[in-house]
């Protein structure tokens, strides 16, 4: 009988959806291809949507049939679990990946789409001459994930170059603040619960572009160094502590280079963790709980998480 409730709940809610236009459905998408791990079971309703007006509409659908909620961007700090995520997966496309750039003397607004690349805003940058948003540079998110997980590098982040953001509330409704009405701390945005990150202001500063050029290979090549590339990964797995690195601290414990499966602790660098190919979230868990518990009994340091756990896990 329940089932049968939510079959027929199911179909109203697709009706519902699949009328807006600037709106793409599909039900039961697997969700690898969308993660830069390339791990992740399917989500009940995978929603790609175009512009605002029909963000509001699907929030409000989505809302009045009772359906949690999850915002994708690129998928570069998720770690979504083999059975997939129940409810909504929500990726904004379309007019979400438009730049506008304005020059006033030195200062540079741009108003960027949330579903804009980081790499490209950081490279169009640099080749217009301005400077603020070099430390981004391989950082492989979209414009709202990394406002919202406020990603950083090399003693920058996003807060420095913030100076508002447009979003909608699940209720559909515009909701705009400033940068003075935002609270911003290590990898966290703080926004509230429920907000969608439609487009990000953000103040740059005219240099030489040669000058913002060569900041950018300089960190272009540290990066090379010191991350593993070639193998599907999500980048830093856990937050470094305070005066501490997670990588050098699960290094010491005698991890790197550790497997469960598929999954494997990086030999170049032992806060990421690999995809050999076929590599499970569960396997990839178990190594994070791993790295934790061994951190733990040799240091007596505790290792929070940086990538987000998203869908439906096994009991633990
Ligand atoms: C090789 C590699 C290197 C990396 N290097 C760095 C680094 O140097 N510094 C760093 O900070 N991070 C780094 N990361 C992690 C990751 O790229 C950043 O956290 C990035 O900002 C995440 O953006 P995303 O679009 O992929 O977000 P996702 O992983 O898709 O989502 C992250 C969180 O943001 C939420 N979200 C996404 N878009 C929106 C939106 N529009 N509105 C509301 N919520 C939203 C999601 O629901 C989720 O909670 C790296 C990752 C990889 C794979």
């Amino acid at each position: 009988m329940l089932a049968m409730a939510r079959a027929s709940e199911d179909l109203l809610l697709v009706h519902d959806l699949s009328a807006l236009a600037g709106v793409r459905l599909r039900l039961d998408e697997p969700l690898a291809r969308y993660t830069s791990m390339k791990i992740g079971g399917p989500a009940d309703y995978f929603i790609e949507i175009d512009n605002g007006a029909a963000l509001a509409q699907v929030l409000i659908a989505l809302g009045r049939h009772q359906i949690p909620i999850c915002l994708l961007g690129n998928g570069s700090n998720m770690l979504i679990s083999d059975r997939g995520v129940r409810g909504a997966v929500i990726r904004l496309t379309g007019e979400f990946k438009k730049i506008d750039w304005r020059e006033t003397g030195d200062q540079v607004e741009v108003e960027v789409g949330a579903a804009y690349a980081v790499t490209q805003l950081v490279r169009q940058a640099a080749r217009k001459g301005y400077a603020g948003l070099e430390f981004a540079e391989g950082i492989p998110g979209s414009v709202g994930g990394a406002l919202v997980m406020n990603a950083g590098a090399y003693g920058s982040e996003f807060e420095k170059v913030v100076e508002g953001v447009e979003a909608v509330n699940f209720a559909g409704e515009a909701v705009r603040l400033s940068r003075v009405q935002m609270t911003f701390s290590y990898r966290d945005s703080h926004l509230p619960v429920g907000l969608v990150v439609t487009r990000v202001a953000l103040r740059l500063r005219r240099e030489e572009a040669a000058q913002v050029n060569a900041k950018l290979t300089e960190l272009v090549g540290k990066r090379k160094s010191s991350q593993p590339s070639g193998l599907p990964n999500s980048g830093s797995m856990f937050r470094n502590p305070p005066g501490d690195f997670a990588g050098r601290l699960i290094e010491a414990a005698g991890l790197k280079g550790q497997r469960i499966g598929q999954a494997q602790i990086a030999l170049r660098h032992a806060n990421f963790i690999v995809n050999l190919g076929g590599a499970k979230a569960t396997e990839v868990r178990q190594l994070m709980e791993l790295a934790q518990s061994e951190v733990r009994r040799r240091f007596n340091i505790d290792l929070i998480p940086e990538v987000k756990f998203v869908g439906e896990w096994p009991e633990r």
